[in-house]
């Protein structure tokens, strides 16, 4: 399947013709090779709240506001909600192993594959759950003239979060188009429900170590293998 049969298949299970205006990606795990990072960093702090888990685990909450994911395992330790102090004080905590675990890289071929869409004339949004400071203020750095903070939808702004359409929705606001004129990229299965509940076309990249047919259950449209396979295809559409 290449991308143009994707997109006959998304027009007639939609009844719409999607004309591609917006590009609504996902950071961690497609512009930023940080998922091992964060796995690492989540384990490490929930192990110090007396929670057994592994690294691995944490790839399938990829996605969640950080609240969500510590109300997660919460509920399946504690028996309860996390409170509001608990949820700042994990997070920070968190936050600090992230940047412990030393500087995470742009994912190969991110960078020339949203300078080649911009270039073509589309509005390019992010849309993270993450709240991660110190990645987001890289953004500008290693993406230069692709974000500003009018074209970005954190974890700062959202309430429900992915799986929720909810940031999706957002990303769609901020674009200033309607779903069928814009994109999703993602390489998670929860950020993947959301823009498809979102009834935005959602591309996958395969950059973590999933089964491709996690991402298709999760509703993905089409999956790549990496960034450079989808840049090389969405070119037939720009
Ligand atoms: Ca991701």
């Amino acid at each position: 399947m290449d991308i143009l049969e994707a997109i006959e298949a998304y027009n007639n299970r939609n009844g719409v013709t999607l004309e591609f205006k917006a590009l609504l990606s996902d950071m961690d795990g497609v512009l930023y090779n940080s998922m091992p990072f964060h796995a690492k960093a989540w384990a490490e702090t929930m192990q110090a709240e007396g929670v057994e888990c592994e690294a691995r685990e944490f790839y399938a909450h990829e996605g969640r506001t950080g609240k969500g994911t510590i109300n997660i395992y919460f509920n399946k330790y504690k028996n309860r909600e996390a409170t509001e102090e608990e949820i700042q004080r994990i997070y920070a905590e968190k936050a600090r192993r992230f940047v412990e675990c030393g500087e995470a890289h742009p994912m190969r071929g991110a960078q020339e594959a949203l300078q080649m869409i911009k270039g073509a004339g589309k509005t390019i949004v992010l849309v993270t759950g993450s709240g991660q400071k110190s990645l987001l203020q890289k953004l500008t750095q290693h993406y230069p003239n692709i974000f500003t903070p009018q074209t970005m939808v954190t974890a700062y702004d959202v309430v429900k979060g992915k799986p929720n359409p909810e940031p999706y929705l957002m990303g769609l606001q901020k674009a200033g188009v309607r779903n069928f004129e814009a994109i999703v990229l993602e390489n998670a299965p929860l950020g993947v429900e959301a823009g498809r509940a979102a009834g935005i076309f959602t591309i996958a990249v395969n950059t973590g170590p999933l089964a491709e047919e996690e991402l298709y259950e999760a509703g993905a449209d089409i999956v790549y293998p990496d960034v450079e396979t989808f840049t090389q295809d969405i070119k037939k559409i720009l």
